[in-house]
């Protein structure tokens, strides 16, 4: 009998994603205009059934909270359209199950682990994705790249896409790295952006690790056009740091890539290093760490940052700038159309990052009636936001009963007048009765 229309849910997100709009990149995956069927995703539960299918043409429908997800890195060869669309609240704190092959300055192999929304992206192509307060965790021994979007890329294109959120690593590993965007490989960047706080703590001993931290790529090449970057990096190493506001190694690893590519980008930010190495190197700078090849075209990349090399090799460099760190804890609740978070903010050293984004809600709903119901006609109410008014859900009202004729309502009373009643009219026809027959007699 009741109806219940939500109206609003879809609405109330598609207004959301401000500071990622520039810039303005509109591209998409080519194929995603051609007439293979593409899957949508409105659940965090079938962005996890994409393993089923890596191949695939998707689309996200929805901004999800991906907190209560336990997140496997995905791999992954198809087209991803986020359509503007955000992945609030994901944690990842171990790698995917697929290995590749990386190598470092010299070319020597590892075989690799890594962690991200995906762990690999390969011949595809990814466009429109924005992730809020992600974090990745990873811990390893082996050698491992880690990156918010993905750890290891090739042959593929981002675009539009943003991300924000921290990447930490603890390793013990030989070939590592850390990334805003993505880990180690070969792909094409265009119109991203990234806002990362990267961290990575070598406690390798003997044997020296290459390490490497890049707020778009830790490692790798490609085309990266009309990209901006926000880093902020944290890197305690005893063996060869390559870092870089874009990327900490701009390098060939592989034979069939072509000529790089980096223009229009925009670095802001700093990283702190240490490079506990009697060979030190210390490559750290604005867009790229170590220049290897393939020759790079570099035009119009602009960038504020700092390099900020530590010569105490045995505090190991972290965010938080004081030993004992005092936080403030602020919620900002989310809105009709934007989600709310937390913030924490040191009182000391004034570190602060949000985490555990809640979705949009409107405000105090509270029913209304707007045409009332009558004997003969259903009525109607209607929910409705009092912050934006925004039409929430509506109900029909079942038609009034007809009437009341007192004796239906009054049935004990009736019971007891029925008999009186009838006692009464028999009473009164019986005299009119007799009146009646007794008149004609008097007559007479
Ligand atoms: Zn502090
Ligand atoms: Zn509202």
């Amino acid at each position: 009998m009741k109806k219940f229309l939500y109206i609003c849910a879809a609405a109330v997100t598609a207004a959301l994603l401000t500071w990622m709009s520039y810039p303005s990149v509109t591209a998409r995956a080519e194929s995603l205009s051609g007439t293979e069927d593409i899957i949508e995703i409105a659940t965090p539960d079938q962005l996890v059934d994409i393993r089923r299918a890596p191949s695939a043409h998707y689309r996200l429908t929805a901004d999800l909270d991906m907190g209560e997800t336990n997140w496997l890195p995905l791999p992954f060869n198809g087209t991803f359209d986020g359509d503007g669309h955000t992945l609030y609240n994901l944690r990842v704190l171990q790698t995917g199950h697929e290995v590749r092959t990386t190598a470092d300055g010299n070319l020597k192999p590892y075989d690799t682990t890594f962690a991200g929304l995906f762990s690999t992206v390969e011949n595809a192509a990814v466009s429109n994705l924005h992730l809020t307060g992600a974090e990745i965790s990873v811990q390893n021994d082996g050698s491992c790249f880690a990156a918010l979007l993905a750890g290891y890329v090739r042959n593929s294109t981002f675009s539009g896409c943003s991300v924000e959120g921290c990447v930490n690593m603890i390793s013990k590993g030989v070939n590592v790295g850390v990334g805003g965007l993505a880990g180690y490989g070969i792909s094409d960047f265009d119109g991203c952006r990234a806002d990362a706080t990267l961290f990575f703590e070598d406690r390798r001993t003997g044997s020296r690790c290459e390490q490497f931290m890049g707020g778009l790529l830790a490692s790798g090449t490609g085309h990266f056009t009309d990209c901006m970057i926000r880093i902020d990096g944290y890197d305690s190493c005893h063996g060869y740091v390559h870092n870089g506001g874009l990327t900490g190694m701009y390098f060939n690893g592989e034979p069939d890539w072509r000529a790089g590519r980096v223009n229009r980008n925009f670095v802001e930010g700093q990283i702190s290093f240490f490079e506990d190495n009697p060979d030190r190197r210390a490559y750290c700078a604005a867009y790229i760490g170590e220049r290897l090849d393939p020759p790079i075209e570099m035009t119009d990349n602009s960038q504020q940052f700092t390099r900020n090399e530590s010569t105490d090799y045995t505090t190991v460099l972290r965010p938080e700038k004081c030993d004992e760190p005092q936080y403030r804890v602020g919620v900002t609740p989310p809105t009709c159309t934007e989600w709310g978070y937390t913030t924490y903010l040191c009182q000391t050293c004034g570190h602060t990052w949000r985490e555990s984004f809640t979705p949009p809600r409107h405000i105090k709903p509270h029913w209304e009636t707007v045409i009332p119901p009558t004997t003969s006609k259903e009525g109607l109410r209607r929910q409705t936001c009092t912050a934006c008014g925004a039409l929430l859900a509506e109900e029909t009202l079942p038609p009034l009963p007809e009437k009341s004729s007192g004796i239906r309502n009054n049935l004990p009373i009736a019971i007891w007048l029925s008999p009186a009643a009838v006692l009464l009219a028999t009473g009164g026809l019986l005299i009119f009765r007799k009146k009646r027959l007794r008149k004609p007699a008097s007559q007479k």
